[in-house]
């Protein structure tokens, strides 16, 4: 997707997050898996004669709820959050309750941890993995303020308590601290990470997809194009003499020029499009799903924008090169084909669209009426 509203590239840092997807598919499949495994312990714990007050409570109950969070999601896919807060406080009760059960009526008769301790923790993966990093840290403390109150009232109202569950509830404490700390460093590393990426990927001038990306984009796009035999074109725009205007206007009003060409640029484009800065002065337009002539009249309107206006108060115009994937083509093919096409434009004067068709017979007239998609 473009940077198109936001050309601040820390504040679509959570978006930008490559696991985001894959955060995604997993709750579709965990929701169900998380039914069927309450489910069966309910079931087994039934057979087994062994249903503790928690899991007689809540195994029920949790297992309809995942499977609603289920049919929820798949009504509502930009839910997800909303889902991923509803599974982990249904657990977070789940795991408290255990814990004051666990305390309160079997600790004693153990020489160590409980289960239901021993999954205490996985609240805290969950909930550094699913939300913010804010708010897992406000969430996972009050988990762990009131797993800690739940057992400590579990421990008071046990029938004994003894030397040895007292040593097991500080080791608790203390390790569940420990675990909560290392994954808030890990979640700060994960944003720092997240920061990079978005840097690694953008052009720091203009905040377009820079070459890097763009260049994973069009591997993608021909991957698609293959697969489904679909058609995709790119655009070459250079803008005309640029050189020139850094040295009649200074190179700052030169950057301030390719700011607001990109913007230009950019408002013209469909959301499934994308726009890079490809070099210096030079932009590098992807449109899926587009063959020749639309490609054309979208060059034609591209063409049009930058030369409608002065930017910064100099006129500039574009010169743009146009090519089409054709079966077979590999990315650095179809990109010497627009080049061409560009430095034909170039050739023929400036200020113009030439398509990948037109290399043997240019040239169209350098001001005709752009046409309109
Ligand atoms: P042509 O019409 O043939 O493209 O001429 P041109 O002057 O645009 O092309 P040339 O390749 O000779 O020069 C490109 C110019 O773009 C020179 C360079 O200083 C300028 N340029 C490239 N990147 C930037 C930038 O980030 N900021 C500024 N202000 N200028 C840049
Ligand atoms: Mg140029
Ligand atoms: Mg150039």
């Amino acid at each position: 997707m473009l940077p198109r509203r936001n050309l601040d590239p820390y504040a679509t840092i959570e978006v930008a997050d490559p696991l985001e997807g894959l955060r995604i598919r997993l709750t579709i499949w965990l929701l169900p898996l998380g039914a069927v495994a309450a489910l069966a312990a309910w079931g087994l714990s039934v057979l087994a004669g062994k249903l503790s007050l928690p899991d007689q409570l809540l195994l029920l109950p949790m297992a309809l709820g995942f499977l609603l969070l289920e049919v929820y999601l798949w009504r509502n896919p930009h839910g997800i959050r909303l889902v991923w807060q509803v599974a982990l406080g249904m657990i977070a009760v789940y795991q408290i309750f255990s814990l004051y059960y666990e305390a309160a009526y079997k600790l004693h008769q153990r020489d160590g941890i409980t289960p239901a301790a021993l999954w205490f923790p996985m609240v805290y993966l969950m909930a550094f993995n699913l939300l913010s990093r804010k708010q897992a840290l406000r969430f996972s403390l009050t988990y762990l303020a009131l797993g800690l109150l739940a057992g400590a009232i579990g421990l008071v109202s046990s029938p004994s308590l003894n030397v040895s569950s007292a040593n097991t509830a500080l080791q608790f404490t203390l390790s569940n601290i420990a675990y909560l700390s290392l994954l808030y460093l890990f979640a700060y590393l994960r944003r720092h990470y997240a920061q990079m990426h978005q840097m690694a990927h953008t052009d720091a001038l203009t905040s377009l997809t820079n070459r890097r990306a763009m260049q994973i984009k069009l591997d993608n796009e021909l991957d698609r194009a293959r697969r489904y035999n679909r058609p995709f074109a790119v655009l070459l725009a250079d803008l005309d003499h640029f050189k020139r205007v850094n040295d009649t206007y200074g190179h700052p009003v030169g950057d301030q020029v390719l700011r607001e060409a990109s913007g230009r640029l950019l408002q013209h484009l469909r959301e499934s499009d994308s726009l890079a800065r490809w070099g210096g002065e030079e932009f590098l337009i992807l449109a899926p799903e587009t063959d020749l002539q639309q490609a054309h009249r979208l060059a034609q309107r591209l063409l049009e924008a930058i030369r409608e206006a002065p930017m910064s108060g100099v006129h500039v115009t574009l010169s743009l090169g146009v090519a089409c994937y054709r079966q077979g083509d590999t990315i650095a093919a179809l990109l010497s084909r627009a080049d061409e096409a560009m430095y034909r434009a170039k050739a023929a004067g400036r200020n113009r669209v030439v398509l990948e068709e037109q290399l043997e017979d240019v040239i169209i007239p350098a001001h005709t009426t752009p046409d309109t998609q």
